[in-house]
């Protein structure tokens, strides 16, 4: 399968992020595909900014991507009960913070070419913290003095670390203070090397019985990730004989 490009990888995480750790692969495609399934639509799932991405593609060839995705380690399966629920992994939600960062930027700037002057913050109370103090920092790299109303109307309603956080970026707006480009072309570049993915390898382990080293290839990992069950400890020949083993027991 070709890899996918970044516009689809970051397409798939946006659309993830909506059901982090309550739905799975199924539900997943369903955004990307703009399902119009009750289910779908009672859980707001069509104001996803990714709902109905993928809409050309099959169901089958959405799953795919899915897959691939979990393959290359930007999202991972997380077992409650017998449910398989899709979770970020590190890489996953270090380019989905970003990108959430960046969405909550983009909505600041049109709020300023719209002098929108209501301005309730609520809705960045109880996020993410990370991802908060990421989105502080890319309003402090913009430079611009007409967010500090913005700042000052947040600051009001958020917990004390955040608020701190919030005061040193309206005294370096406010006080013009140099932008750190080092530090935003490092951390571009390092999303870069992310979004690259890590691909499946083989695994060799060693059997827990008879001390032998057996791969545990692509396809069984793929496998056992998706069944929920965790690394096998002994090799092809001593899971067998135990299966026949328990065999014999029964008879
Ligand atoms: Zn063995």
């Amino acid at each position: 399968m070709e890899p996918l490009t970044a516009k689809e990888i970051l397409t798939i995480l946006r659309a993830a992020d909506q059901i982090i750790a309550m739905g799975g692969r199924t539900q997943l495609v369903k955004i990307l595909k703009g399902s119009k399934e009750k289910r779908v639509l009672e859980l707001g799932l069509d104001t996803n900014p990714a709902y109905g991405s993928f809409s050309t593609e099959t169901m089958a060839e959405i799953l795919k991507k899915v897959d691939w995705m979990i393959d290359y380690d930007f999202l991972e399966l997380h077992f409650q009960g017998k449910l398989p629920t899709i979770v970020f992994t590190d890489r996953g939600w270090a380019l989905e913070s970003d990108q959430r960062a960046d969405e909550f930027l983009q909505e600041w700037v049109e709020w300023l070419s719209d002098n929108q002057s209501e301005l309730d913050m609520g809705y960045l109370k109880d996020r993410n913290r990370d991802m908060i103090l990421l989105f502080l920092d890319k309003v402090r790299e913009t430079g611009n003095p007409r967010f500090i109303p913005f700042l000052e109307a947040w600051k009001d309603i958020e917990y004390k670390k955040v608020r701190a956080a919030i005061q040193t970026v309206i005294e370096a707006l406010k006080n013009n203070e140099p932008v750190d480009k080092v530090a935003i072309d490092e951390r571009k570049s390092i999303l870069q090397q992310y979004l690259k993915g890590s691909p499946p390898q083989d695994l060799r382990l060693k059997c827990w019985e008879c001390s032998e080293r057996f791969t545990f290839t692509v396809g069984e990992q793929r496998f056992y990730k998706e069944k929920g069950f965790s690394m096998p400890n002994r090799c092809e020949k001593c899971r067998e004989r135990r299966r026949f083993g328990q065999m014999i027991d029964e008879f």
